[in-house]
């Protein structure tokens, strides 16, 4: 039997609750799930993480990135509002620094079970020891042929890498597999592996709870990067994020609370799903239109966003534009040739 809780009392409304946990809060989405919110240093200024009662302990989703305000954060959090009851497991949806990067300090600290995909916990492992963007001529040569501006290129160089937001992860791990059901205290819940936006994302579903925790999955207002990157120059991942769509609409009901990484819980989880992917469509269309001349990735960037980015939106916003131009590409309506080193696109 579940009990009444705070999300039934207003099933019609499409946001249910007003605010977001503020500092040293919690709020209560069942009983047994609870919702905080860690600071993050970025743009994006916020990390929703969930807390999943297990026996006696809590289950932590998502964990926030490795900076002191945020670890200050989470020890005011487990004093003020666990009262000694343990972290028994620490599940991360995937490898990005604002999603992994406590993992390994909570882990440690509390002697708690790290819970993971195989391909992003073995990410993690790899990109503590290497940057995405180490020196390598490949890495070198998908910069010069997307003609990345140079300010993006001087500001990647002197960015934080991986490694200064990511707590070292354990040296083991528990593998979270597509559709293998987890005993979380009374709860089953089950993992949808996706791609796209990671190598392996996680998203969590239970049906009895009819909660859905998505992750970076589905986000209710802004859309999740979805990039062509350096260390993978020919990969298509708009392709397997059209496909990810697919995958959770049919095994994920309408009926959710969606429990979102960022931003507020929601209802309406396929309504987002055919809104996002609308979206990557009518962009598809605009990056068609602007080939019509032949374009290199960075002019493409340009003229679809119309605005200045600092210098790792630029590099993200390149790469979301050659995710849409690799699926083109695919599509056979768009053709590439090399020209002094640099990729010309263009229609036909
Ligand atoms: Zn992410």
């Amino acid at each position: 039997m579940i009990e009444k809780d705070s999300v039934t009392l207003y099933p019609e409304k499409v946001f249910p609750f007003d605010k977001a946990p503020g500092h040293n809060e919690v709020i209560n989405i069942t009983p047994v799930v609870k919702w905080i919110r860690s600071p993050l240093p970025l743009s994006l200024d916020h990390i929703n993480c969930y807390l999943l009662k297990d026996g006696d302990g809590w289950c932590v989703v998502d964990t926030g990135m490795n900076v002191k305000v945020t670890r200050d954060h989470w020890l005011g959090i487990i004093e003020s509002h666990l009262q000694g009851a343990p972290i028994t497991k620490v599940i991360v949806t995937h490898q990005h620094p604002d999603h992994v990067g406590l993992a390994g300090w909570l882990c440690e600290n509390n002697r708690a079970k790290l819970l993971m995909s195989e391909q992003e916990y073995l990410c993690s492992r790899v990109y503590m020891n290497h940057g995405q963007a180490d020196d390598y001529w490949e890495v070198d040569q998908f910069f010069e042929r997307s003609a990345m501006s140079a300010h993006t290129l001087e500001g990647l160089a002197k960015s934080n890498s991986f490694y200064d937001s990511v707590y070292a992860l354990p040296a083991s791990y528990h593998e979270l597999k597509d559709g293998k059901s987890i005993q979380i205290g009374d709860y089953t819940w089950e993992p949808i592996l996706t791609r796209g936006h990671a190598q392996a994302h996680v998203s969590l579903y239970c049906k009895v709870l009819d909660l859905y925790i998505s992750g970076d999955q589905v986000l209710p207002r802004i859309t999740s990067n979805v990039s062509v990157i350096s260390s993978a120059p020919e990969s298509s991942p708009l392709t397997d994020w059209y496909d990810a769509h697919d995958i959770v609409g049919e095994r994920v009901p309408d009926s959710v609370l969606v429990l979102p990484a960022h931003e507020m819980p929601f209802y309406g989880l396929h309504q987002r799903l055919r809104d996002v992917i609308e979206h990557h469509d009518e962009r598809l269309e605009r990056v068609l239109e602007i080939c019509e001349t032949p374009e290199n990735a960075q002019s493409i960037t340009t003229a679809l966003f119309e605005k200045e980015f600092d210098s790792f939106q630029n590099y993200l916003a390149v790469g979301e534009c050659l995710a849409h131009i690799h699926r083109l590409m695919e599509q056979g309506k768009v053709t590439r040739k090399l020209h002094d080193n640099v990729y010309l696109y263009q229609r036909g």
